[in-house]
């Protein structure tokens, strides 16, 4: 496989809205391109650049991400309007935040797009992991049916909607972290908002001593 990131170009084929506040775009897959599970691409639109998780499995035939749509953004109107067809220029693969298989449980931690390289794992073949994914409203549990297959427990975190759907964790993911995993050894792994990241590392560092944490920061 090749390791060294690359420049390519490729189409918009298909956008589908996952919830008002996510969207998938599917991309034509360059047929050079290779990557693993849980890496990244850079798409550029002159001169702005943007880094954006890939939620395939390196195998399938096409390219997929997940997008927070955010209206004052600048890049991501521009994805979630772009014409079909459209073509993007892009580098890369990038990013070492891939699955390490160990004999500690793994337990992914995500807020809402930050659940993107679990995504690709899971479709890559990786099962028995715990995944805390946590999001303001229910619409944005996309890709829970990917989990419900490949996890030992999927647990959907509602942080701030006072609803409580059932099978749902209402609360942050780090309160359901200190109230609930149960002591022990394990590889965290954290993807999403920075303040998420330093809550989590804070509470392994208290509650779950000789855990290994890896982690991705989205913003
Ligand atoms: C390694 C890496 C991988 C990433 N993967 C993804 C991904 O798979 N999906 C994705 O949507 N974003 C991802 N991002 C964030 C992405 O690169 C952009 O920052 C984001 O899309 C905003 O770009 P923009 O130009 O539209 O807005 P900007 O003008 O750059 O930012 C607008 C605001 O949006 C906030 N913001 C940025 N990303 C998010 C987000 N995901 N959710 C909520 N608020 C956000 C920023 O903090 C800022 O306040 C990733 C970032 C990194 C570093």
């Amino acid at each position: 496989m090749k390791t060294r990131a690359e420049n390519y170009s490729s189409e918009l084929i298909e956008r589908r809205w996952l919830s008002d506040r996510s969207f998938e775009i599917t991309l034509e897959k360059p047929t050079a391109f290779e990557y693993l599970a849980g890496q990244w691409i850079r798409l550029t639109q002159d001169p702005v650049e943007r880094d954006y998780t890939l939620v395939t499995a390196p195998t399938d035939p096409n390219l997929a991400l997940c997008i927070r749509n955010i209206e004052g953004g600048i890049l991501v109107p521009r994805l979630g309007h772009a014409p079909i067809g459209t073509r993007f220029n892009f580098s890369g693969p990038q990013g070492y935040f891939t699955f390490k298989p160990s004999r500690r449980p793994a337990v992914f931690v995500a807020t809402g797009t930050g659940v993107a390289p679990f995504v690709s794992m899971a479709r890559s073949g990786v099962t028995g992991f715990t995944l805390l994914h946590g999001v303001c409203t229910a619409a944005d549990f996309y890709y829970a049916s990917v989990f419900k297959s490949t996890a030992k427990h999927y647990i959907p975190c509602l942080s701030e909607s006072h609803a409580s759907p059932k099978d749902v964790f209402h609360g942050r993911v780090t309160d359901f972290l200190y109230k609930n995993l149960a002591p022990g050894r394990y590889d965290f792994y954290l993807c999403g908002r920075r303040e998420m990241i330093r809550d989590v590392t804070i509470c392994v560092d208290e509650k779950f001593p000789d855990s290994l944490v890896f982690t991705e920061i989205f913003f």
